[in-house]
């Protein structure tokens, strides 16, 4: 019996156990090693938090997934992998061993360079915890619905963009216009930099329609119980502080000997496979594509999902593998918070309600292929 490990629950991986469920291979035992029993959709998370899809609508169930496609399903955290000896590390001391092993375990805002980053900043993954904090910021504007509050988002890129637009739709339904700053601070010069100047454009204009103060130009310093400081002096007030900086791999990924890039993301092939184990895959956020990299985001650790099941299986049973090349522009559709959304698509963009209810529709369609 061969031993097939997938650490992390996130797109790609879910996209494997929907196909696995219907295919498996002979003779081979998937064991899934998950940190939680529920694993947001990307797409949908935005609209979580602005309160119109509830927590089962916008979250694939790993345990009914697992459940359907006849795996094993460990909740636990992996801590380390010893690629040579294959056996990986989990934090509540268990050890797995595995033969070919596949990493689907996103990715996490960059912290190290803010002070007081630690102690007063809400980095925006991972999100159960994120969540945990939105949900009491809630709370508390509900039963202090008369006080002032102040939130900044620290990430001008789409998805700092987008949890300020739903942050402001969730929040002005509880506290009036007076009471609620929220302000945004990026360090380019035009929010959401790697997309087109027109989406840049329309979607700084919907913000100042919004009342969100965008800083450009400005690079966090500190961040402390009541204020921030920037590099330029500049002092912000600021009662919390989301975290949506650029995104990087975790620590212990350092202390293993697969190859990863200067940020910490593991190397693959075009097959998914690492640069240096053959039997080791990585697909989503967490993994860079040698010559092809593509931009961290949910709709590439989705479409990898096909050809990670493919090689997979094309491993296990001595095939050859198919390659992937990530494709050059996408879709990318970023919800405005009020049932409306701008679409971008290249150099083209454009903003519309019926968007929005195409992208639900989408989206929906996406998550109607998991048990629920
Ligand atoms: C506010 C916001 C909005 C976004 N909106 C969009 C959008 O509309 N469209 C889009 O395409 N992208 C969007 N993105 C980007 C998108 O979230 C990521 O690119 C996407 O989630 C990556 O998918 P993944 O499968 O690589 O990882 P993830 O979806 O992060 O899944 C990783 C899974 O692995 C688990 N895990 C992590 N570490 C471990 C461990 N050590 N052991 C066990 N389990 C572990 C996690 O809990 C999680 O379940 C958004 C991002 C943000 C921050």
């Amino acid at each position: 019996m061969l031993n097939l490990v997938l650490v992390g629950g996130g797109h790609s991986h879910s996209i494997v156990l929907k196909l696995w469920s219907k295919k498996k291979v002979s003779g081979v035992k998937v064991t899934l090693i998950s940190n939680v029993k529920n694993t947001p959709y990307s797409g949908m998370l935005p609209e979580y938090i602005s309160g119109f899809y509830s927590y089962e609508d916008s979250h694939i169930n790993l345990v009914k997934l697992a459940e359907v496609a006849g795996i094993e399903l460990i909740i636990d955290e992996v801590i380390n992998i010893d690629a040579d000896k294959k056996i990986v590390s989990c934090q509540s001391g268990l050890k797995i061993s595995f033969d070919v092993l596949s990493l689907d375990i996103g990715s996490r805002p960059e912290k190290s360079q803010i002070k007081g980053a630690n102690l007063y900043g809400i980095p925006i993954k991972p999100i159960p915890l994120f969540l945990e904090k939105w949900h009491k910021i809630i709370d508390l504007a509900d039963n202090k619905p008369h006080d002032k509050m102040i939130l900044t988002i620290i990430g001008g890129g789409a998805g700092g963009v987008e949890l300020a637009l739903n942050i402001h739709h969730k929040l002005t339904k509880i506290l009036s216009a007076e009471n609620l700053t929220i302000n945004l601070i990026h360090r380019g010069k035009r929010i959401i930099s790697n997309h087109s100047l027109s989406m840049s454009k329309k979607l700084t204009k919907i913000l100042e329609q919004n009342q969100v103060n965008i800083y450009l130009n400005e690079e966090v310093k500190s961040i402390d119980s009541q204020k921030i400081t920037l590099f330029s002096g500049k002092n912000i007030d600021s009662d919390y502080n989301f975290l949506v900086t650029q995104a990087c791999a975790p620590n212990w990924l350092k202390n293993s000997s697969i190859e990863t890039d200067t940020q910490g993301f593991i190397m693959v092939k075009n097959t998914l496979q690492s640069v240096n184990y053959p039997y080791i895959f990585a697909s989503g956020d967490i993994a860079n594509i040698r010559d092809y990299p593509c931009p961290k985001a949910g709709v590439f650790a989705v479409k990898q999902g096909m050809p990670l099941y493919q090689n997979l299986c094309n491993f296990l049973t001595k095939k050859s593998l198919t390659l992937y090349y990530p494709q050059k522009n996408y879709l990318n559709i970023i919800g405005t918070g009020n049932k409306n959304a701008v679409a971008s698509w290249g150099n083209i963009c454009v903003q519309s309600p019926l968007i929005w209810y195409w992208k639900q529709y989408l989206d929906n369609n996406f998550m109607k292929q998991f048990p629920h």
